[in-house]
């Protein structure tokens, strides 16, 4: 017999197999020996109170064996020999597109400007240490995409545009931890990242597909309105119907797409700075005590939207225990973002805190066109440059002297390796976004006791939250509405905002193609 139970229990009791077994027998009204296994089935942690609790969905076996697989597996059969159709792009909207095109019985060819994963290490270190930006290669491109040097986390609100738990399943069959499963917000983490992804390009290949790194898309052939396939730096020609799964980081591609009169359009995103803690002391504020987390609790998060002016101001991809990267993508930027390991371990918690944007907030860059609010963020990114040390040392200001207007005289440490240097971000960076933010701070130092400290430091310029530009697609088809055979997908063509959202956008393009592809050949 199998039983499903819900409980709420202390961290230290969720974290011992043995007080569950007992907690679990006592509410069952069964024997402890009679419990053959346990399985934890939803976990989150409810930390609203001084008392903190676990809640917990177990499932118990009652003298009876546990045979269900921890994960459902997807099949992928053999498409060596299927009609094939072009991926653009390797991150987690390619990655899951490719995958699903051979459920689907089509040979994927992806295509991958970047390095492989391991390869790629090489070079996001040495923008780390010597400030060297490979803009073929760096925390942006090259195989998972954005999403492979992250912190992996597994959350979206988009779930009506696809199937989360598919895309959780997919990653437990690469090599992630069931328990992304089963925790109200999964994450993976970029220690274990890079091994799922490689696997995920094992399987592409291993079914047939192919796969082409240090291959950059720099044309789309397009004929009667139609696309043949694209054209590559390399010089090779892939002839095909085309998944464009190229990010938000690919400004060639919005430029090229331009040229080429294939219609985007400008679309508002959010921008702001990286803000770090100690993770000790957002531990204290989550947590509501002075010793922080204790043995039994992982380092805490926190979330928050605030109303600032006409405005919203949200935290972004918040990293507990971890640490702050160089995202930038070409020379003369700086750009930052946040990672983490599995563990969390590291001393510090950052977040991404942003007001949104619209295209008409600022009409100087009206004369762009689609392309205005690209160029705006090309423009703060590059300011972000002057400001910082003309290398990837970025500019930062403790958060209560922003607030207030003064530029810090010291800055504690942070986790960013390459660097930062004391800058008055709140006399370079637009007026529209300081004011915002500043308002935002003191509300929120105002609810979270403790936020609002110049132990916190702001690391300018977090401008990567989603893409600036969308390039449109038929609601119905997906197809690019002027080019035929041109699925627009991912966080680049502005349908996802985050690993599974672009995931799922993957798959769905995937479908979508062959869907063309079945009337195509009829
Ligand atoms: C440091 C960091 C941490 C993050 N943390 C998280 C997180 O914890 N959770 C989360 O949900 N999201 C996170 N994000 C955001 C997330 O990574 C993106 O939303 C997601 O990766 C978007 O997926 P995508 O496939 O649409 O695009 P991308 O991941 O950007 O992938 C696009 C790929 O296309 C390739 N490409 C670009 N142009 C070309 C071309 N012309 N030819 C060939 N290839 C090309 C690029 O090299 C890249 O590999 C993070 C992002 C960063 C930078």
């Amino acid at each position: 017999m199998q039983k499903d139970l819900d409980f709420r229990v202390s961290p230290q009791q969720a974290s011992d197999p043995d007080s569950l077994k007992k907690i679990f027998s006592a509410q069952a009204g069964v024997s402890v020996n009679d419990i053959t296994s346990m399985r934890i089935l939803r976990r989150s942690i409810d930390a609203r109170q001084r008392n903190i609790v676990v809640n917990l969905r177990i499932r118990g076996y009652i003298n009876e064996e546990q045979q269900e697989p921890a994960f459902q597996s997807t099949y992928y059969p053999n498409v060596g020999n299927a009609p094939s159709a072009i991926v653009v792009g390797a991150g987690p909207a390619g990655l899951f597109a490719a995958l699903r095109l051979i459920e689907l019985g089509i040979r994927p060819v992806v295509v991958e400007r970047g390095k492989n994963v391991r390869d790629r290490k090489r070079d996001t270190a040495l923008m780390n240490r010597e400030h060297l930006v490979n803009p073929e290669s760096n925390y942006c491109f090259g195989e998972g995409g954005a999403g492979a040097y992250s912190d992996g986390k597994l959350y979206t609100r988009s779930k009506k545009r696809g199937n989360v738990d598919k895309i959780l399943n997919v990653f437990c069959q690469h090599g992630a931890d069931a328990s992304i499963l089963v925790d109200a917000h999964p994450h993976i983490g970029t220690d274990k990242l890079p091994g799922i992804i490689e696997k995920m390009r094992v399987q592409i290949i291993h079914s047939g597909g192919e796969v082409h790194f240090q291959t950059r898309m720099d044309k789309l052939i397009i004929e009667d309105g139609e696309v043949k396939g694209i054209e590559t730096n390399t010089g090779q020609i892939f002839h095909g119907q085309v998944i464009l799964a190229t990010g938000h980081s690919a400004r060639d591609v919005y430029y090229m797409l331009h040229e080429q009169d294939v219609a985007i359009e400008a679309k508002g995103l959010a921008v702001g700075f990286r803000v770090e803690h100690s993770a000790h002391l957002i531990d204290q504020i989550q947590y509501h005590n002075e010793q922080g987390r204790g043995d039994y609790l992982p380092a805490a998060e926190y979330s928050f939207v605030v109303q600032a002016g006409d405005r919203g101001v949200y935290s972004f991809c918040m990293c507990p225990g971890g640490t702050i990267v160089p995202s930038a993508s070409g020379p003369r930027q700086v750009v930052v973002n946040g990672m983490s390991a599995s563990n969390r371990g590291a001393r510090w918690s950052n977040s991404g805190v942003v007001v949104e944007i619209h295209p008409e907030d600022f009409p100087e860059y009206a004369k762009y066109g689609e392309l205005s609010l690209l160029k705006f963020v090309e423009d703060i990114e590059e300011q972000a440059w002057i400001h910082g040390g003309k290398t990837q040392v970025a500019p930062a200001q403790r958060m209560y002297d922003f607030v207030n207007g003064r530029k810090s005289n010291s800055l504690p440490p942070t986790s960013y390796a390459p660097g930062v240097i004391s800058s008055p971000l709140h006399e370079w960076m637009p007026r529209f976004v300081v004011s915002r933010l500043q308002e935002a701070f003191r509300k929120v130092g105002k609810n979270y006791k403790g936020y609002l400290t110049n132990e916190a430091v702001l690391i300018a310029v977090e401008s990567r939250t989603s893409s600036p530009v969308r390039i449109v697609r038929d609601r119905e088809t997906l197809q690019h509405p002027q080019i035929k055979g041109l699925f627009p997908c991912g966080e680049g063509a502005g349908y996802a905002g985050g690993i599974v959202s672009a995931a799922m956008d993957g798959e769905r393009c995937a479908e979508a193609l062959s869907g063309y592809l079945s009337a195509y050949t009829q």
